[in-house]
Formats: structure tokens, sequence, C-alpha cells
């Protein structure tokens, strides 16, 4: 492996011959999201089918190679690694990875972070902090035990509500995250403001994504944000706020409840031209756009020798080919998904 350090600029260290990562378009890519895998301890009915037919163990990624390729993008000017899935807490020994990523926080990386169903929170809670996370993301879409069940078919309400009380008490911060749902959830969102806020969390909706073949019609599931924004604005003071968090959500803030709320509009192009990041997977594929198909092979450049320089050569011709902005369309006639594969995996 390459160990040849110099400094450029302000910048943190790089070996001689990783070059950061600018896009076509100028933009600089920062930020890399790992889906560690594909499966999942929760069935979503907006995320998967309840029959997924998952990745043969075989063809995934070692958690050692995993740390290889995110150390290579360290080197290559990534700050921010979000793990994520499928379930980045059901992969076997992924504290592993995660104690392996924490050593390069302050050296190279800025911020080691998840997105989790929580499910599998309380038991990881402490070591997570230990390894030096500090702030994660926690999916949730309903307060309600029984409606719970039914949107994750498969989630059980209280372990997430126990997963999310044992990060707080360890010290991470939780930003919520839950999936707009037309008839569903849209009329507990008040509530849900209520909650995220008076437990000191930030909360952001997201609208749905036509990703991947499910049982459900998406067109009924999808409401949208206008709508839900409008409604919730019939009950808050919602104030414009220049918070920025590096993602796609547009903030307010909540008068009454005096907390932060996300609106994340993926089937607006409103994010396209400030993004910063790419998607791996726990195969080894670099989709350079949430939204658009493309993707490039990693595992052979990293499979094929131990030095680095085939490897970064192999992300800096992939990070040529980021799109300048996603193609999500509804396909309202034939209710198709616009892009195929299943949002767990890239992980959102
Ligand atoms: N299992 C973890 C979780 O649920 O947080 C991480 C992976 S999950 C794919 C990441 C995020 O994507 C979750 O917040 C989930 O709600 C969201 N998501 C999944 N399918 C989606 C879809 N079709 N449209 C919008 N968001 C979706
Ligand atoms: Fe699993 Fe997350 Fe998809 Fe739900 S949204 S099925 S928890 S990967």
């Amino acid at each position: 492996m390459n160990t040849r350090v110099e400094t450029i600029g302000n910048a943190s260290p790089l070996t001689a011959d990783a070059h950061p990562m600018i896009d076509p378009f100028g933009r600089a890519v920062t930020y890399l999201r790992v889906s560690v895998t594909d499966r999942c301890d929760f069935r979503c009915t907006y995320c998967m089918a309840e029959n997924m037919t998952f990745l043969p163990k075989k063809d995934l990624l070692t958690l050692e190679e995993l740390d290889r390729l995110c150390s290579a993008f360290i080197e290559k000017g990534v700050k921010k690694i979000r793990l994520t899935g499928g379930e980045p807490l059901v992969r076997k020994n992924i504290m592993y990875l995660v104690r392996q990523l924490g050593q390069r926080i302050g050296s190279g990386l800025d911020e080691l972070t998840l997105t989790t169903n929580g499910s599998q929170l309380a038991r990881h809670a402490e070591e997570l902090y230990d390894c030096g996370v500090r702030r994660i993301n926690v999916s949730l879409d309903t307060l309600d035990p029984d409606k719970f069940r039914k949107v994750t078919r498969w989630g059980d309400f209280a372990k997430v509500m126990e997963g999310i009380d044992a990060a707080q008490k360890a010290g991470i911060r939780i930003k919520l995250n839950a999936v707009a749902l037309k008839g569903f959830n849209d009329v507990e969102m008040p509530e849900m403001v209520r909650f995220a806020h008076g437990r000191g969390m930030d909360l952001t909706v997201i609208e749905t994504m036509p990703m991947g073949e499910i049982e459900e019609d998406r067109t009924d599931q999808y409401l949208p944000l206008s709508e839900l924004r409008a409604d919730l604005e019939r009950q808050f003071t919602l104030t414009e706020i220049d918070y920025q968090t590096g993602g796609p959500a547009r903030y307010v803030r909540v008068e009454e409840t005096d907390g932060r709320l996300g609106f994340i509009t993926p089937l607006t192009h409103n994010f396209c031209e400030s993004c910063n990041r790419v998607r791996l997977t726990c195969t080894g594929t670099l989709y350079m756009c949430l939204g658009q198909n493309d993707a490039a092979d990693l595992r052979a450049a990293l499979r094929a020798t131990e030095d680095d320089a085939l490897l970064h050569t192999a992300i800096d011709e992939a990070i040529t080919r980021k799109p300048k902005g996603h193609d999500f369309i509804i396909d309202r006639t034939h209710n198709r998904p616009a892009v195929a594969r299943h949002m767990s995996v890239t992980g959102g």
C-alpha cells in the first residue's frame, strides 16, 4: 500500500498520487456513504418487498476490504463517511469496521456516522460512542406501535425506542428521519415534531423516491412535502433558517417547539448542484448519483493488487462520470420505479 505522505495547502495529508476528487462540474467529493449490507431485519413497505432476494454472502466485500476502500477515499479527500445499508448494524462484526474507521477521525476524516433503523442500537450505542460516533440518523416513520409494525412489517417499536434512549444516554446526538406517506403518517406529523424536538432531536421528512420493485403502489404513497408543510403551517410557525448539514435537506425552525425540521424533496433538483457525495455498495460498486444507474466496479481494482495506485485510478475515472443531476421521475403510467435497484443497495 502507498504510504508516502504530502500535505497540500491546509488540506489533510494525501498520498503523493491521491489527488482530491473534483467532478466535471467542479464539485469536490468529500462525502462517502457506504452500504455495508443489503440485508435488513425490517421490510419497510416503501423500501423492500416482503420476500427479498439478497446478495449471496460470497459477493460481499470483507470488512477489511471495505476498510481499505474507505481509507482510499479518505486519502482522496473524503471527510465524512456514513455507514448505511440495508441495516448497517445487522452486518456481522460491523463494529470492527466502525472501530477501524473511527481511528481515522482527526487524521483525514472529520466525521463517522450512520443511518440505522434503531433495532440493534441499544446494544451498540456505547461502543459506537467509544469509536468516535457522535451523531446518527434514526429512521422512524410513526409513533404508533401498531402502525410501526405495519410499515416496517417486522419491526418492534419498543426496541427502537430503547435504542434511541441508549444512544442519547451514551451522548450520541440523533436526527430522526421520517418518510412522508400519504394517508399513513401525514396526520401524525405534528405529534412527531413535538416528540423529536421535546427530546432534543432534529426531524427530517423525506419524500418517497421511486426505487426498486416493491409490492405497494408508489403513486398511492406519494405525498408532496409542499402539502405536508402547508398542513404543519396551520399549527406551527415555520421560519426559514440557513442551517446546512452538507446534505440535501432544507431546514426551518419550528418556533413553538424551538427545534429544526428538514425537508428532503428528491424529485426536485434543488440539491444536485451542491452534491458532494458518492455511494459505495457492499460489493464494491460505486454509484456516482443516487438517481442514476451508472456505476463503477471498484472491487476489481481493489482485488487486482495490494498497491492502491490502481484503486485511486479507478476512483478518479469514476468521478469523471459523476452526472450533473438525477433523473428521478415517477412513471405514473406504468407505475414502475425510475431506478431499478432498491434503496437498500445504496442506503439512501
Ligand atoms: N436501514 C437503515 C434505515 O432505515 O435507516 C438505513 C438504510 S435505509 C435504505 C436509509 C433511509 O432511506 C431510511 O431513512 C429510509 O426511510 C429511506 N428510504 C428507503 N426507501 C426509500 C424510498 N423509496 N424513498 C425515500 N426514502 C426511502
Ligand atoms: Fe430496512 Fe431501512 Fe429499508 Fe426499512 S428503510 S427496510 S429499515 S433498509
